[in-house]
């Protein structure tokens, strides 16, 4: 007997601890109407991992804690421990025994215990599966449920069917690894979306990884080329500077040379400058000749001028003489007379008018005024014409003194003029002489100048090629500079390149490498790559990362494919275990079916429900996917004199019989450690009683019974009966009694 005791604890109405042994083949719970017999076969659910509350007869969890009595009060938890012998490793583990334990506390909390351990609920399940315990409980009937093989769908007793063959490890397995399966695929496509995000980022590192490695062979090349451009380009400048040294030497000296012979010669020539001076001097004298003629020039004018103010004086003075004796034998004007009488012929008329004295003596004094001043007039003249002639002879005189000075200066400058152009002439004689001396030296002079110009010409032409190298020489230093900050200070040791070196090459081939240089700088510059270690970093990350997840692909791709293996694998081993548990179950349910009602036929087939569809999907989809259709049994039955076949045309008691008949067969094909058959037997008359206890002796064969009965007949066929009361204190007790106590316990 596999199973050994039921511990209840705080269940429902089980208030004290209460133990049921299992020492018989058959045990029966007998006892009055609510006495809390059906709390055992719960109690057998609870701890099997039953989650569904209602089916246990509550709607929270602290329904199935007891709820407190007349003497008792209501408890925090409830427990129930259930124990198996184990010596025949029913359970795959290395125990002699086995309890299983579940308690549930009043806030809901569920703890399932393995042996004292506190485990999970799937770990129990799992457990209970291998010795083809389910939760689908077919092993357990309840009260009311002796039909329930026949009312479930056929789906339901398809998995009734698979538990009780040992198939829902199996099923367990294939639905967990379709679980798996599906989350595997969903990781599939996540990592392949992860996959896909990070793949235009690597081909962008990627491109910058190749520019950056480019960029490296590229300085690696200019470097090499650096060297020998650096090695060869210090040589040349050091050569050419060299070599202008030396071209400049021999130019120098004849230059000196040159300079020391002019100068020789310009000493000799310092005579010439003699003749300047002569000649600097006969310009003077020309000059002071010209200036004494035009002193000379100046005063003949003069001289001129004051003869002709002399001849003019003179005449002046000769008219004034003869003016004045003119004016001697003056004789006076009859006009002159007439205008004297007309003034004196006024007055005397004007006297004749008047009588007035004083008027008339005033006319008298009028007329007497006009000849004197009519005779005085004509008498002051010559005294006049003398006075001038006087003043100009007075005139005549100075001027003709004046004049004789300026005479005797005229010939003191010519006598000058004179002497000024003996100097001259003398000084133009001494002249003439000394010309054909110099004309020689300066002849030589002249050739040396211009040799001395064309040595000059050398010479700046040299330096114009010095300026070249040094600025050569400048532009090296600027070049190695730069390149020591571009490629690094390895160039500074361009003196040590050996490679490419030649004793001697063209000066072209130099300007072409520099070109080069020029060329790879701008395209080392184009290229840039100045984080590239960092850009090397990040790419060498995530392509790991690509291939870890690309690794990550293939793994999962790896188990995706065991995954269906193993599915199909499952699939193909419970539907063979199934077909063949089947066969055999069918052989034992036609056994029960006949036995019990003395023939007829009994038969479990195995149908394809296709889900009822609409016109319209039928006519979208042609073909049947497979979700659409159901597996499952059906039960085929026909009774022995009844023309009548199927479920449908049995009675109450025609079905509980049937259905005992199933679970019979099932149980005896793959035999459950225990079954519960709460009142199973309720609908039996006599004869079907005697039946169902024949049946049961032979089950009990395989597995233990607990049979929960009012029935005699039943329980007369146990070697075990418990008595269960509920008195007045509101829990229920238990005791083992005898068969004659049971009857009126039962009661
Ligand atoms: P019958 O023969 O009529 O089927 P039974 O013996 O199977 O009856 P049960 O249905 O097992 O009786 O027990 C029902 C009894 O258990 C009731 O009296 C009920 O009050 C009691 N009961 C159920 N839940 C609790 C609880 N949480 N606390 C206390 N008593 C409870």
């Amino acid at each position: 007997m596999l199973l050994k005791s039921l511990e209840i604890s705080g269940f429902k109405s089980f208030a004290k601890k209460t133990v049921l042994e299992f020492n018989s083949p058959i045990s029966a719970i007998v006892g009055p109407n609510g006495s809390g017999k059906s709390n055992v076969a719960e109690a057998f659910r609870f701890v099997l991992g039953e989650q569904s509350i209602k089916s246990l007869r509550g709607k929270r969890g602290e329904d199935l804690i007891f709820n407190g009595g007349k003497t008792l009060a209501r408890l925090n938890r409830a427990s129930v421990k259930l124990t198996f012998d184990n010596r025949s490793k029913v359970f795959p583990m290395d125990f002699d025994e086995i309890t299983i334990e579940r308690v549930v506390h009043r806030d809901s909390v569920n703890e399932y215990l393995l042996n004292g351990s506190q485990v999970r609920l799937k770990d129990i399940s799992e457990l209970l599966f291998s010795a083809h315990i389910g939760t689908s409980g077919h092993h357990i009937i309840s009260q009311g449920e002796a039909d329930r093989l026949l009312t479930a769908s056929i789906k339901e007793r398809r998995g009734m069917l698979e538990e009780a063959l040992g198939l829902k490890t199996y099923q367990v397995k294939k639905e967990e690894s379709e679980r798996k399966l599906e989350k595997t695929a969903e990781n599939i496509s996540s990592v392949e979306s992860l996959r896909r995000e990070i793949a235009p980022h690597i081909r962008f590192l990627k491109k910058q990884v190749e520019k950056y490695e480019k960029a490296i062979a590229l300085r690696t090349e200019l470097q090499s080329l650096y060297l020998l451009y650096f090695h060869i380009e210090e040589r040349y400048i050091a050569q050419e500077k060299a070599r202008v040294h030396e071209e400049r030497k021999i130019p120098e000296d004849t230059k000196k040379a040159i300079a020391f012979e002019i100068s020789q010669i310009r000493e000799a020539l310092s005579k010439k400058d003699e003749h300047k001076k002569e000649s600097d001097e006969i310009m003077d004298l020309q000059m002071k000749v010209s200036e004494v003629r035009s002193q000379k020039e100046a005063l003949v004018r003069d001289s001129g001028k004051l003869e002709a103010e002399i001849a003019y004086l003179a005449r002046a003075i000769r008219e004034e003489e003869t003016k004045s004796r003119q004016n001697d034998q003056k004789t006076i004007l009859l006009s002159e007379v007439h205008h004297l009488k007309r003034s004196i012929d006024q007055y005397v008329e004007e006297s004749e008018k008047t009588e007035d004295v004083g008027v008339i003596r005033s006319l008298v004094q009028k007329i007497r005024e006009s000849i004197g001043s009519f005779i005085e007039t004509r008498a002051s003249s010559s005294e006049e014409y003398e006075s001038r002639i006087a003043a100009l002879s007075q005139e005549q005189q100075e001027k003709t003194k004046e004049k004789e000075a300026i005479e005797v200066s005229i010939a003191h400058l010519s006598s000058e003029e004179q002497q000024l152009r003996q100097k001259e002439a003398q000084i133009k004689a001494d002249m003439d002489r000394q010309k054909d001396d110099t004309f020689e030296a300066e002849k030589k002079m002249l050739e040396l100048m211009s040799k001395e110009q064309d040595i000059e010409n050398r010479l700046h032409s040299l330096r114009l090629e010095e300026e070249r190298v040094r600025m050569l020489d400048e532009e090296f230093k600027r070049d190695l500079h730069e390149a020591g900050q571009l490629i690094g200070h390895e160039v500074l040791r361009f003196r040590e390149q050996q490679e490419g070196v030649v004793e001697r090459e063209d000066r072209s081939v130099q300007l072409e490498r520099r070109k080069e240089v020029e060329r790879k700088k701008i395209r080392l510059e184009e290229i840039g790559g100045g984080n590239g270690a960092e850009i090397m970093k990040e790419y060498e990350e995530v392509t790991s990362r690509d291939q870890f997840l690309e690794k990550e692909l293939a793994d999962l791709g790896l188990s995706s494919e065991s995954l269906k293996t193993l599915i199909t694998d499952l699939e193909a081993r419970i539907d063979s275990e199934f077909k063949e548990g089947l066969e055999k179950i069918n052989k034992e349910f036609n056994t029960f079916f006949t036995l019990m009602f003395g023939g007829g036929h009994a038969l479990l087939k195995l149908v394809k429900e296709e889900k009822r569809r609409s016109v319209d999907e039928e006519e979208a989809e042609e073909s049947v996917e497979p979700e659409d259709v159901k597996e499952g049994i059906e039960i085929d039955v026909g009774l022995p004199h009844k023309k009548t076949k199927g479920l449908v045309m049995l009675s109450g008691g025609e079905r509980a019989l049937t259905s005992i008949a199933l679970l019979f067969a099932i149980s005896q094909v793959n035999p459950p450690p225990f079954i519960i058959l709460d009142e199973t037997d309720a609908a039996l008359d006599e004869a079907n009683s005697k039946k169902y206890g024949d049946m049961i002796v032979r089950l009990s064969a395989h597995s233990g019974l607990i049979l929960i009965t009012h029935n005699r007949e039943t329980m007369s066929r146990a070697g075990i009966i418990y008595g269960v009361t509920m008195g007045s204190e509101g829990f229920s007790k238990l005791l083992s009694i005898q068969f004659d106590e049971a009857v009126s316990v039962a009661k």
